[in-house]
């Protein structure tokens, strides 16, 4: 396959960082050959091979798989430090990493514990506790 063959991916990091800072939804990719979903960007399926992915809107929730606690951050982070960096497994498939402000110590975080993606001014993809959100299909 040549380059001229590639297909173009459904949507470029700008646009992806555009809809992070307009509050979703994440957006992702599907395999429409085996339903592989994925958050990030790749010629091909990763379980299958098949190649062009298609536009596939993600879930804002999900279960921490992987966290550690950032103390030395970024510039954008030096009032938000120490600050869990997390590995979220999404519901519908799909993993994205992002960080939650309110984790101050390793034992703040549980992995399996449930998140959710809330839009923040800062630069990356925030999440907070579900149990912490107003979701009105909890019955409030
Ligand atoms: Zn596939």
């Amino acid at each position: 396959m040549s380059a001229d063959e590639l297909p173009a991916a459904t949507h470029t990091v700008a646009e992806w960082v555009a809809s992070v800072e307009a509050g979703g939804p994440l957006r992702g990719f599907r395999c429409p050959q085996c339903g592989f979903t994925t958050a990030t960007w790749n010629l091909a399926c990763l379980r299958c091979g098949r190649v062009g992915l298609l536009e596939h809107a993600l879930g804002s929730a999900g279960r921490v798989v992987a966290f550690t606690l950032l103390t030395v951050p970024g510039d954008e982070f030096l009032n938000d430090a120490p600050y869990a960096y997390i590995v979220v497994e999404l519901d519908g498939g799909g993993r994205i990493t992002g960080w939650m402000p309110s984790v101050r110590t390793v034992d703040g975080l549980r992995i399996g514990e449930r998140v959710r993606f809330m839009a923040s001014y800062k630069p990356g993809v925030q999440f907070v506790r579900e149990s912490d959100t107003n979701d009105p299909r909890k019955g409030g």
